[in-house]
């Protein structure tokens, strides 16, 4: 283990943003991060996780520790007629683990694909895309807890999923690190086609596998999403609210053509694209920031931003969404 000193973490997040860290250590294995949490530096300072960097936004230096894991492992635990449970080390790159996953026809996770960031985070952020989140897939999650050392295994059900949520992000944010994440991968793959135009994208392929859903999904990311090494960004910057009902139908009278989507328990998501797009953002900059042509859903590193650019431009999205239709907005994004 080496413990670098005011460190760029330049290459450690996706929106190229140039700040440094007062301290930056990656460890490979569990008995090594225990040990790391034992020293007199990490008691001492503020801890930040990172993994790929894709869900940051760093407004400035960190003056603490960033821990990066590099605890790479697969190792199949058990086999049933329909599953294979896999564990898979927190520091694997999660399209790797897409990519291996569909070269052994395995299906589960083939939506996921193309994602940016690590396995680690993938259980953290509950990562979703194409009617799929990774809490679909997941069996269990291993940790070690921060202030003890200890290690914690979460069953599934005690990870409290939601949209984009998880206990480690709530309750238990900054409390426990993610050193592997158990998956249940189906020997008899059932494609979910219904969302996008996944369907129309597969709909001549013959025999469709998990290789070849994987493929359009990337093929159909690419042509939507700005690469991070074109236009530093963090995916879509908003989460899409959940509104009441009530308030839906009244909005509707106004904008018939409000796209919407029905959440249950009498509330309805809105595309926060669709939000941003009705005031008029499309193409929009701020500084060096600017909104995403294509997905304006997206906030883009243009031209040499500064944090506070992209900042001061999420703040002016999410205030004229507000003044147009009432709705809050909330960054997906997190703020360091
Ligand atoms: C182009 C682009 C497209 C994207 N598309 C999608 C998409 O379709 N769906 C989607 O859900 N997301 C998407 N994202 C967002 C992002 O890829 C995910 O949120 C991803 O899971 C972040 O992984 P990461 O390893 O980069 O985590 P980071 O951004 O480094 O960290 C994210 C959070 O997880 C915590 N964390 C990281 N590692 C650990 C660990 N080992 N233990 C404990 N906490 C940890 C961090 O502290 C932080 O709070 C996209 C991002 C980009 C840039």
């Amino acid at each position: 283990m080496k413990l670098e000193e005011n460190y760029s973490l330049l290459k450690h997040n996706t929106f190229g943003m140039d700040v440094r860290a007062r301290y930056f250590v990656e460890y490979q294995s569990v008995s090594e991060l225990i040990e790391l949490l034992q020293s007199d530096i990490i008691k001492q300072h503020s801890l930040l996780a990172i993994g790929g960097g894709s869900n940051l936004l760093f407004t400035k230096n960190f003056d603490g520790v960033v821990l990066h894991s590099k605890i790479c492992f697969y190792e199949t635990t058990r086999e049933t007629d329909e599953h294979v449970y896999l564990r898979v080390g927190s520091g694997v790159v999660w399209d790797d683990f897409c990519a291996v996953m569909a070269s052994r026809g395995l299906g589960g996770a083939e939506n996921l694909s193309y994602i940016p960031g690590e396995v680690g985070a993938s259980a953290v952020q509950n990562i979703g895309a194409y009617g799929v989140e990774v809490a679909d897939i997941i069996s269990r999650v291993e940790t070690v807890e921060i202030s003890t050392g200890k290690i914690r295994l979460f069953g599934v059900s005690e990870c409290e999923y939601g949209y984009r949520e998880s206990i480690f992000k709530a309750a238990l944010k900054n409390h426990y690190l993610v050193t592997a994440v158990e998956f249940r991968l189906d020997k008899m793959p059932q494609f979910k086609l219904e969302y996008g135009n996944l369907s129309e994208a597969v709909a001549s392929v013959e025999p469709l596998t998990v290789e070849e859903v994987r493929k359009a999904v990337i093929a159909i990311r690419k042509s939507k999403l700005p690469e991070p090494s074109e236009f530093g960004n963090a995916g879509s910057f908003f989460k899409n609210p959940l509104i009441a009902a009530t308030q839906f139908n009244q909005l509707r009278e106004q904008y018939p053509t409000m796209p919407h989507y029905v959440a249950g328990n009498e509330l309805v998501k809105i595309p926060a694209a669709w939000l941003i797009e009705q005031c008029g953002w499309k193409g929009k900059t701020l500084g060096g920031a600017a909104v995403y042509e294509k997905q304006p859903l997206v906030l883009i590193n243009k031209d040499h931003a500064k944090p506070e650019h992209i900042r001061l431009l999420a703040a002016a999205i999410c205030e004229s969404v507000a003044d147009k239709f009432g709705i809050t907005i909330e960054p997906e994004v997190n703020y360091i």
